[in-house]
């Protein structure tokens, strides 16, 4: 009844063995095959419950162009004070 997918090149975390991960698309589920290992899907897409973890590229990407632009802005007005 569920849908399940191996996830190519997946190590299970727990005995470390390549390709014997599989999701489940129903459950949201990821289970090892080999070693019944079975965690939550990571990558819920949709909902606002991991919103650390969705938001974290993005802001990832705004810290590193905002660094820069803060830096000048520091020295710009550090010689204007001086
Ligand atoms: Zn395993």
């Amino acid at each position: 009844m569920s849908r399940r997918r191996f996830i190519a090149g997946a190590v299970c975390p727990r005995c470390a063995k390549m390709d014997t991960i599989v999701v489940d698309m129903d459950a949201d589920l990821r289970e090892c095959v080999d070693c019944g290992f079975q965690e939550a899907r990571p990558q819920a897409p949709s909902s606002s419950e991991l919103p650390t973890r969705v938001s974290r590229g993005l802001s990832r990407r705004t810290e590193t162009a905002a660094e820069p632009v803060r830096l000048m802005d520091l020295s710009i007005s550090t010689k204007k004070d001086s």
